[in-house]
């Protein structure tokens, strides 16, 4: 795949897979393009050039006689229902309360009930630790707090990619490690695949099966973290880790 930003390319003939079920942690410099592949995955940027596909089938453009072909809206909004994405900034409807912040999508999008996306919804609240904040209103809630119900509300779309971009940056320090403990158990008890950008390197370790080092818009090293954070082959992935850890 190919990302351009005006004459800017940000990703450039990049191809990698990544299995149903696997937990992958995008690492790498500011710049490097993590972000930006969230983005494509998630449709919040169009991809200038290539193809995604998930499960086989193509996210917004196909190859139809030697051509590449821009799908329907449709097309695309059926295969991006099964993806969620939980951002930096929460991004939580401030004017909407925690319960509804969750069921809205469930509801509008896949045409569930309200009872039946309120009982959902009070038990994922349940999960993340916040089970008697759901008529609170974000601003109410702690960045931590805010961050959980983001992921409750990920989760209540039944996705089967969870995209998590940088979800602890925002975060003061103390409240990083309830976000992390909810993730793990995430992690722990779903067969969802996960695609982690994150800065915190010892989550990366304990929660992915693999870990994919960008440069420059490349992938310049990947393995298993237990290989990358120890023992990496690449001199760029020597100097990044020793600068982070
Ligand atoms: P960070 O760790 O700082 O978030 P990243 O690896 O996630 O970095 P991206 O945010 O994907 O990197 O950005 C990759 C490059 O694309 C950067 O050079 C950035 O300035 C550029 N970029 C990202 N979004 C846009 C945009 N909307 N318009 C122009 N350039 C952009």
């Amino acid at each position: 795949m190919v990302k351009k930003f005006g004459e800017t390319t940000v990703l450039q003939g990049l191809n990698f897979q990544i299995g149903r079920g696997d937990r992958v942690t995008l690492i790498g410099p500011s710049g490097s393009g993590k972000t930006t592949i969230l983005r494509l995955l998630m449709t919040l940027e169009d991809l200038t050039d290539g193809y995604i596909y998930v499960d086989g089938q193509p996210l917004t453009h196909e190859e139809r006689g030697g051509k590449r072909v821009a799908l329907k809206p449709k097309q695309v909004s059926k295969i991006r229902k099964r993806i969620g994405m939980v951002f930096q900034q929460f991004n939580l409807f401030p004017n909407m309360t925690v319960l509804e912040n969750i069921i809205e999508a469930p509801i509008h999008v896949l045409g569930q009930s309200s009872d039946q996306a309120k009982t959902k919804a009070q038990e994922l609240l349940d999960r993340v630790g916040l089970g008697n904040r759901g008529d609170a209103h974000p601003m109410q809630l702690s960045g931590g707090q805010q961050q959980r119900v983001a992921i409750a509300r990920a989760l209540a779309m039944d996705p089967e990619i969870l995209l998590l971009d940088e979800v602890t940056s925002a975060l003061d320090p103390e409240l990083v490690g309830d976000v992390l403990g909810v993730l793990q158990d995430v992690a722990a008890t779903t067969d969802i695949t996960m695609l982690i950008v994150t800065h915190e390197m010892q989550f990366a370790q304990d929660v992915s099966d693999r870990v994919m080092m960008f440069d420059g818009g490349r992938i310049i090293e990947e393995g298993h973290p237990d290989k990358i954070f120890s023992d990496p082959d690449n001199e760029r992935t020597k100097q990044f880790l020793q600068a982070v850890l």
